[in-house]
């Protein structure tokens, strides 16, 4: 067997091109991506990485076999993680992620100068030395003291963190593998003792079409602790059937409150005070969707 066809969902044409495969059960669909370059491919103790050029979408990071983030269109997925929250609450100071991948909602959260300290927590330490390598700009990881990484689970790091800080952003991959414990019932209690008494929270819940209880358990689950929660959609365009959800929880500040003034000040390719606004508009079947369980 090449290297290339014990790679997780990637399949050669008779052609000799490479195409990762995506296949969602539920749907029965799948979506393809042609591979101009493979160009890192490794076995990590946690998950399967892959670094691959396309055409379509530039430069993307797959881990076991499913499209993370790309130089393309990332900017969609990191700016709507991360300023929602951020603007939600009125004047952050600490800010953590987990789940760090790129790092790319950390640059969004460098853009905001009040912010005090960022801190990334990863899993796996070569997601950040390979994406530093090969996705990063150079740049990113030296220049600005504020920004702290930390190769820990997530699960056992926020359980040592109480009470400490204003915004948490839970980049979560899907629910298997090294991620499966960010989306179980304990984790939720966590995140709220990590935040202080006006903590704002943003988590990533699936596709609303394909991981419909993704999303109401999350919501679910939010709702016994946190006085507001609220979803919110985004369209991107890597992802299979390219509608996605995230749900943010608050224990004081509302976002449809938010001043959004503040989102002016940002260098931003997407995310403006109307799409700020209009990403919690949810339709028909997502609000019974969300309410019901
Ligand atoms: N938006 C990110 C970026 O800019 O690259 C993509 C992040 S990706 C959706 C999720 C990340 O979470 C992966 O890098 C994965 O290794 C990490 N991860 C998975 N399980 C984790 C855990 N239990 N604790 C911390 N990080 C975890």
């Amino acid at each position: 067997m090449t290297e290339e066809n014990s790679l997780r969902r990637y399949k050669k044409d008779d052609d000799g091109v490479l195409w990762i495969s995506n296949y969602v059960a539920k749907a029965r669909s799948k979506t393809e991506y042609k591979v101009q370059r493979l160009l890192h491919h490794e076995h990590s103790p946690f998950q399967e990485i892959s670094i691959v050029d396309t055409k379509g979408f530039g430069r993307m990071l797959v881990l076991d076999g499913t499209p993370q983030i790309s130089t393309g269109e990332g900017f969609i997925y990191n700016e709507m993680i991360s300023h929602i929250p951020i603007v939600t609450h009125p004047d952050p100071k600490k800010v953590a992620m987990i789940g760090g991948g790129d790092c790319g909602p950390a640059r969004e959260a460098m853009k905001y100068a009040g912010i005090e300290q960022i801190d990334v927590v990863e899993i796996d330490q070569r997601v950040t030395e390979v994406c530093r390598t090969l996705l990063t700009p150079s740049s990113f990881y030296d220049n600005d003291p504020r920004f702290q990484m930390i190769h820990e689970d997530g699960l056992n790091w926020i359980q040592k963190n109480k009470g400490n800080y204003d915004v948490l952003i839970i980049d979560r991959s899907d629910p298997v593998g090294p991620a499966a414990k960010l989306f179980k019932p304990d984790f939720y209690q966590y995140v709220y003792d990590c935040l202080t008494n006006e903590g704002v929270a943003v988590f990533q819940s699936g596709s609303p079409f394909y991981n419909t209880s993704t999303l109401q358990k999350t919501v679910h689950n939010l709702k016994e602790l946190f006085p507001i929660v609220r979803t919110y959609l985004v369209t991107i365009p890597l992802f299979p059937c390219g509608i996605w959800s995230f749900t943010l929880a608050s224990k004081k500040w509302d976002p449809l409150q938010a001043d959004l003034t503040k989102l002016l000040d940002q260098e931003a390719q997407y995310i403006n005070p109307e799409i700020f606004l209009s990403s919690f508009v949810l339709p028909n079947y997502v609000k019974k969707m969300i309410e019901t369980k």
